[in-house]
């Protein structure tokens, strides 16, 4: 047993799976997190109860996520796919809901205990809010919502007394290493990064990357948009913001490495000197677990890493000119208001566009530009503003970028 105060015997596999049922919705069931988190639930099944499931249009895996896991609710993108799936799931009981309402649905559902938050982009940000006023846990992998909206998130669950855990693996790797020690402690945090695709890719290059390759990243194996962000460093630019909402840190104490290997997934260094790091191999089942299993960990088979052939840990700074999106976000969470709001929505259209093949990689970081330095913004917009911004800057990006073909 291990020499420390509050050490208790580890569960084994067979006492994990006991213990209270989580009543769980998962929105954005159909994608990498989504399916990753329903991964995890079968390997606890009897630690779960998936009360309600949410995606956009693919119907065919809702359908047999349905049939597998029997929730009481299912929420999709729009009437047609409502009224489609309704026909394959009749005579099961399951209610079929849609649209931005039904999403909100899914997350109030009476009996749901946690929403594992899994939508891509501000699309997830009104049933997060919803889920916390209906007195839900939210496991938060939507980092856009904070990006946003992080201001009136921490005020509702404050005003709630609500939880919020992180999912995303930088943030699971800081709250790991916060576990047990004083806030008043830490005093600076290191966001890994990968590095992306394009890493060691000269930047006078930079304006011919295809879709295809920046649709490689060399470590994770995500949804299309977050892998974008991730060879554009945007991602890591989310992150900062998403950080500096969940731990309540000023941007300057918030530093973003490059570590090629993705094996630290990051650090905290706290005010005697000392730095904690959470490491493992790139797998988002971890993460997830830990969402779902804090303050416990339960024995899983996710890999290890064979630290005798583990090798070498790289870290670097980042390169701010070749990915000027990474100060974007710094300069967008430094003005405040809805500056984050501005440079989400610019870059959700952009990422849109570039997947598209209607504009070029290197037009990504400039259109952010462009919008937030056209976009006055609110002190202290409420979730009315932010809808609004959101959209009249899609529209400007469309406008400017939309064009067909260059
Ligand atoms: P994905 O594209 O694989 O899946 C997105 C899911 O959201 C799908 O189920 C889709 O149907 C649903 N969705 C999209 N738009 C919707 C809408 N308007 N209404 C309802 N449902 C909608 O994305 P992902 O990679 O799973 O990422 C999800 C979120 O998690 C993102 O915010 C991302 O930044 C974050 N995240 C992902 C990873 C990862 O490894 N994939 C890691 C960290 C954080
Ligand atoms: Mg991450």
């Amino acid at each position: 047993m291990m020499n420390r105060p509050d050490a208790r015997p580890a569960p084994t596999r067979r006492d994990a799976n006991k213990g209270p049922v989580q009543r769980l919705a998962v929105l954005g069931a159909t994608g990498s997190i989504g399916t990753q988190t329903l991964d995890v639930v079968r390997l606890f099944p009897e630690k779960f109860k998936v009360v309600a499931l949410a995606a956009y249009r693919n119907i065919d895996r809702l359908y047999d996520q349905a049939i597998e896991f029997r929730p009481a609710c299912v929420a999709v993108g729009d009437a047609a796919c409502a009224a489609v799936l309704q026909q394959r799931l009749a005579g099961t009981g399951i209610v079929v809901v849609h649209g931005r309402e039904g999403l909100r649905e899914a997350a109030c559902w009476p009996e749901v205990d946690v929403v594992m938050a899994a939508i891509v982009g501000f699309a997830g940000l009104e049933s997060v809010i919803a889920g916390i006023e209906a007195g839900r846990t939210i496991a938060l992998a939507n980092k856009e919502t904070l990006v946003v909206a992080g201001a009136r998130v921490n005020a509702l669950l404050a005003a709630r007394g609500g939880r919020m855990v992180p999912v995303d693996s930088e943030h699971s790797a800081i709250f790991q290493c916060l576990v047990g020690e004083p806030a008043l402690a830490v005093e600076s945090i290191t966001l890994t990064a990968s590095g992306g695709p394009f890493r060691t890719r000269p930047a006078g290059t930079f304006a011919g990357i295809t879709r295809e390759e920046a649709l490689q990243h060399p470590n994770w194996a995500m949804g299309s948009k977050i892998t974008i962000d991730s060879a554009t460093m945007m991602n890591k630019g989310l992150e900062v913001i998403e950080a500096h909402w969940l731990f309540h840190l000023a941007p300057d104490r918030i530093d973003v490495l490059v570590h090629p290997q993705s094996i630290v997934h990051s650090m905290v260094t706290f005010a005697d000197g000392s730095t904690k790091a959470q490491m493992g191999q790139p797998d988002m089942k971890v993460p997830i677990q830990y969402a779902l299993s804090y303050p416990d960990r339960w024995p899983a088979p996710h890999p290890r890493i064979d630290w005798g052939r583990a090798g070498r840990l790289d870290f670097e700074r980042p390169d701010r000119l070749k990915f000027p999106c990474l100060d974007l976000a710094y300069e967008a969470l430094r003005r405040g208001g809805a500056a984050p709001a501005v440079l989400n929505a610019a870059n959700e259209a952009a990422v849109g566009l570039f997947l598209q093949e209607r504009i070029r990689f290197i037009d990504i970081p400039n259109a952010i530009e462009k919008a937030l330095a056209v976009f006055e913004t609110p002190a202290d917009p409420s979730i009315e503003d932010l809808v609004a911004i959101d959209q009249a800057v899609r529209a400007r990006i469309e406008e400017l970028y939309g064009a067909p073909a260059y």
